[in-house]
């Protein structure tokens, strides 16, 4: 019963999940209140219309399995929503929908990952590229980003000096987890450039695009020859608060979606129907999306004020997501802990949940914790506070 596929030794499950795990037993044999910046998702509702559309369609029997593509009405939405805005020329049989970004990513990786295949990542990175990557048998390369007090930025030399026969793809994500970097369109442009000058496939995960709070949002769709190199992945969770209806797709070039239908109809067969319906409603929600967002630059601004005033940690601005990527190396030298023993100790000590750097497999020195500012601006002031306290303490 144990004789697993032999590349699963190397893959791990969500690591941040270890992180809410100790904060649930200080909780319970310590009585300590918990402060959660570890959560990757927004806090608030999903909004009313795509509920009551979801309500709509359950009530009028739309419960059976769709199309392994998703619904046309949903695909067409999708392809004129990218049209707008990003002035693509998206077709409905460029797009797919998937139950979920992960799923989505999943298949990509499956459709083209062979054993031996190497896959460039940004260092750090979302942490379960590099795990499909290696459960196919494939082999992820980390470039490093560019880490100043002015945020990360890509490394196009060490990008460039990664590249070999062996390289299949290259995975980028803007705007980023786990920085919150929102790139520069120069940075975007690079990217498309190696990736369309060596062609190499560029897997280009943009599931943030709606959490920009300075500076332009550059797409990958925006360069009209994307079919060339390019799979894009989106999805509903983040920008709907919609991460539990599980719902994203792919846009790439129709013989691509074609097989990504193989694979889908294979192993999930269709996204669940009556979330899709409520999808299509989710593209009139602009209004409560921007207020959303509005409220999360103001959280994005509280968390950085109270942050710099703590010694010992440097962190600058994200413009993007949802994330603040300090880098506590200074603390962390002073108090002569690694990153995950103060990520715990934090926690067991005044109930504040981060997630330590290594997670998103860091290389470029283990000295960053990720918070999310995804909570509401009491209790970020509350957290960072505590964060200041203990920080004292090893001073
Ligand atoms: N891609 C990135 C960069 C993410 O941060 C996440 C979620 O945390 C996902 C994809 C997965 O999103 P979904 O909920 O659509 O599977």
């Amino acid at each position: 019963l144990l004789d697993f596929n032999e590349n699963m030794s190397q893959v791990t499950g969500e690591t941040t999940l270890l992180y809410k795990e100790i904060a649930r037993n200080v909780e319970k044999t310590k009585k300590i209140k918990i402060i959660d910046f570890g959560i990757g998702q927004p806090d608030l509702p999903t909004f009313k219309r795509i509920r009551d559309a979801a309500k709509e369609a359950l009530d009028q029997g739309f419960t059976f399995y769709t199309s392994a593509f998703g619904i046309d009405e949903l695909r067409e939405k999708i392809a004129q929503y990218l049209n707008t805005r990003y002035g693509a020329d998206v077709r409905k049989e460029e797009v797919i929908v998937t139950p979920g970004a992960k799923p989505a990513l999943f298949l990509v990786f499956i459709l083209y990952i062979n054993p031996g295949d190497e896959v460039i990542l940004p260092d750090p990175s979302f942490y379960s590229y590099a795990e499909v990557v290696k459960l196919l048998g494939g082999k992820p390369i980390y470039t490093n980003l560019k880490w100043s007090k002015e945020g990360f930025s890509i490394d196009v030399d060490d990008l460039q000096s990664k590249i070999s026969k062996r390289t299949k793809m290259i995975v980028f994500n803007n705007p980023h987890n786990p920085t919150g970097t929102l790139f520069s369109p120069n940075d975007v442009k690079k990217i498309v450039d190696i990736s369309r000058d060596n062609k190499i496939i560029l897997l280009s995960d943009e599931i943030y695009d709606n959490f920009v709070y300075e500076g332009k949002m550059r797409s990958t769709l925006e360069d009209s020859d994307w079919r060339d190199f390019l799979i894009y992945v989106n999805g509903f969770s983040k920008t709907f608060s919609m991460t539990g209806w599980r719902l994203g797709y792919i846009v790439a070039k129709r013989e691509i979606i074609q097989k990504m239908g193989v694979l889908a109809a294979n192993i999930y067969t269709a996204p669940t129907s009556f979330v899709q319906k409520a999808a299509v409603k989710a593209f009139d929600t602009f209004d409560e999306v921007n207020e959303m967002v509005k409220l999360f630059k103001k959280r994005r601004d509280v968390m950085y004020d109270q942050l710099i005033k703590v010694k010992g940690i440097e962190v600058s601005k994200p413009n993007g997501a949802f994330y603040m990527f300090p880098n506590a190396g200074k603390l962390l030298k002073i108090s002569g802990l690694d990153v995950k023993s103060f990520a715990i100790r934090l926690i067991e000590e005044k109930g504040v949940v981060t997630i330590p750097g290594e997670v998103f497999p860091l290389n470029i020195g283990k000295e960053f914790l990720r918070l999310s500012f995804a909570v509401n601006e009491e209790v970020i002031r509350e957290g960072v506070q505590k964060i200041r306290e203990f920080a004292e303490q090893m001073m």
